[in-house]
C-alpha cells in the first residue's frame, strides 16, 4: 500500500459504513448467542477472534496473568480462577506512526447474569429483533459496541485505506467484575494517543466516571437447633442493621457532591447485590455474607473508601454482642477519573459524532465505572466512552437500538480519519 495521505469525504465514509450494516448486525447476533458470563467468556472471544481475522488482521491472545495482575496498582483482587482467560487484540496500521495519532478501540465481551431468565420475554441468549431494537443479554452492554468497532474498521478497509498510526482493537474479559482484562492489556504494553470504549452511552461522550469498590461483610454467629434458638446467635438478623449503617454512609457520600457531579441528585450508589446466609430452616444461621458495591468520586483514592467502609462496619459491630464481623475484598477496587472536557479527544470525537448523528454529543459524568479508567490512570492514554443507545442493561429484556449501533460505527470511522489520518 502506498503511503500517500488520503482524505475521503465524510459522506463517502458514512455510506461505506452504512454498507456494513448487515455484517454489524450479524456479528451482534452471533455475540449475543454466546452466554459470556463470568468464567464463560471464551466462546465469545472465539467469535471476536474470527471477526478480527475476517478484517484481514492478525488476532492475538493476551492471557490474564495472575502474578502480573497481583502486583499492578490498577488491578483488583479476585478469588476466582482465571486460567484459560484471555483478551483478544489486533492491530490495524503501522507500529510506528507515519504522522498520525494512535488509537485504541476497546470493548468487553463479558456480560452479567440474566437471571431470573424466566422474567424475560424471550430467551436472553438468543438475539431477538423487533423493529429497530435488538434484544438479548449483552446486546447493549456491550456487544453492540464491539460490533460497531469491527464495522468501522471493515468499512474503512473496504475503501482501501490504512491509518497513519496504529489502531488497536481489543475485546477484553472481566470488565463487569474486576477490570483486570483491560489492566492486562496495559501490562501488555498497549498505549495510545486516545482510547474509546464503546460502552452504551446513547452517543454521549462519557469523560468522567466514579470509582467503585466491591466488598463483602462477613457476619459469624453461633449455630444451634431452632428448638433452642436462644442458645445460638443468628448471623442473618444483624446483617440488616449493617446494611442500614452502610446506607447512612451512602447518604453522607451524596451530601454536596463535587463537580462534575454537583448537579446530580444521588451520584453515589450502594448496592447490596448478593446476600448469602444460613443453610437450614431449622438451624440458627451461623454465617451471613453481604456482597456490596459502593462508588466514590474521582480524586478520592479507593483506599480511603475502604477505610470508611471498615469504620462504618466496625462502629455498627461494636453495638452487637456475640458476633464476629469483618470486611473482605474480592473484585472491583478502582478510582474514578475525569478527562478535561477541553481535551483534543473530546473535541474531535464530538465533531465526528456530530457528523454521524447530526447532533453534538453531550458530555456526561457516569455514575458507573468502565475500563476507560485503566487506560487513563495507568496507561498514559486519554480515554472516553462513546457507544450506542441501550436500555435495561443488567436488567430484564435488555435491548439496543440498531440505528445507534451503525451511527457509533460511523462516528468511529470518521474519527479514525481525523485522528489517525489515512493512507491509501
Ligand atoms: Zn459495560
Amino acid at each position: 500500500m502506498s503511503a500517500t495521505k488520503r482524505t475521503i469525504g465524510p459522506e463517502v465514509i458514512l455510506s461505506a459504513i452504512g454498507a456494513e450494516q448487515a455484517a454489524i448486525e450479524q456479528l451482534l447476533i452471533d455475540l449475543v448467542g454466546a452466554p459470556t458470563v463470568l468464567g464463560q467468556e471464551q466462546p465469545g472471544q472465539e467469535i471476536m477472534r474470527a471477526a478480527f481475522a475476517d478484517l484481514g488482521l492478525e488476532p492475538r491472545a493476551v492471557p490474564l496473568d495472575p502474578q502480573a495482575l497481583g502486583s499492578h496498582p490498577g488491578a483488583a483482587p479476585f478469588s476466582w480462577d482465571v486460567s484459560g482467560k484471555a483478551n483478544v487484540v489486533c492491530r490495524w496500521g503501522p507500529d510506528e506512526p507515519r504522522g498520525g495519532r494512535s488509537l485504541i478501540l476497546n470493548g468487553h465481551i463479558d456480560v452479567v447474569s440474566p437471571e431470573p431468565s424466566d422474567m424475560w420475554s424471550s430467551p436472553p441468549f438468543v438475539a431477538r429483533r423487533d423493529g429497530e431494537w435488538l434484544y438479548g443479554r449483552g446486546a447493549g452492554d456491550m456487544k453492540a459496541g464491539l460490533a460497531a468497532i469491527v464495522g468501522a474498521v471493515r468499512g474503512l478497509r473496504r475503501l482501501g485505506v490504512e491509518p497513519r498510526a496504529a489502531v488497536d482493537l481489543q475485546s477484553v474479559v472481566e470488565e463487569e467484575c474486576s477490570g483486570n482484562g483491560a489492566v492486562q492489556c496495559v501490562i501488555d504494553g498497549r498505549r495510545a494517543d486516545a482510547v474509546i470504549v464503546t460502552e452504551p452511552t446513547s452517543l454521549a461522550i462519557w469523560n468522567s466516571q466514579v470509582g467503585v469498590l466491591w466488598f463483602q461483610v462477613v457476619v459469624r454467629g453461633r449455630p444451634a437447633h431452632a428448638g433452642s434458638a436462644p442458645a445460638g446467635r443468628n448471623a442473618i438478623e444483624p446483617s440488616l442493621g449493617l446494611i442500614a449503617a452502610l446506607r447512612a454512609l451512602e447518604t453522607e457520600l451524596n451530601e454536596e457532591p463535587p463537580a462534575p457531579y454537583d448537579s446530580y441528585e444521588h451520584p453515589i450508589n450502594l448496592n447490596v447485590g448478593i446476600i448469602r446466609g444460613g443453610d437450614w430452616p431449622s438451624t440458627v444461621a451461623a454465617e451471613c455474607v453481604l456482597h456490596c458495591r459502593l462508588a466514590h468520586y474521582p480524586g478520592t483514592p479507593v483506599e480511603s473508601l475502604r477505610t470508611r467502609v471498615e469504620d462504618t462496619i466496625a462502629a455498627a459491630a461494636a453495638e452487637l454482642e456475640g458476633f464476629e464481623i469483618h470486611v473482605r475484598y474480592d473484585g472491583f477496587a478502582c478510582d474514578g477519573y475525569t478527562l478535561d472536557p477541553e481535551s483534543p479527544l473530546v473535541a474531535e470525537l464530538g465533531a465526528a459524532c456530530e457528523r454521524a448523528t447530526g447532533a453534538r454529543p453531550e458530555l456526561y459524568a457516569s455514575t458507573a465505572t468502565t475500563d476507560a479508567r485503566t487506560f487513563q490512570l495507568f496507561g498514559e492514554s486519554p480515554a472516553v466512552c462513546l457507544g450506542p443507545h441501550a436500555e435495561a442493561v443488567h436488567g430484564i429484556d435488555e435491548r439496543v437500538l440498531l440505528p445507534s449501533v451503525l451511527q457509533t460505527a460511523q462516528a468511529l470511522a470518521l474519527f479514525i480519519q481525523e485522528w489517525c489520518g489515512l493512507d491509501g
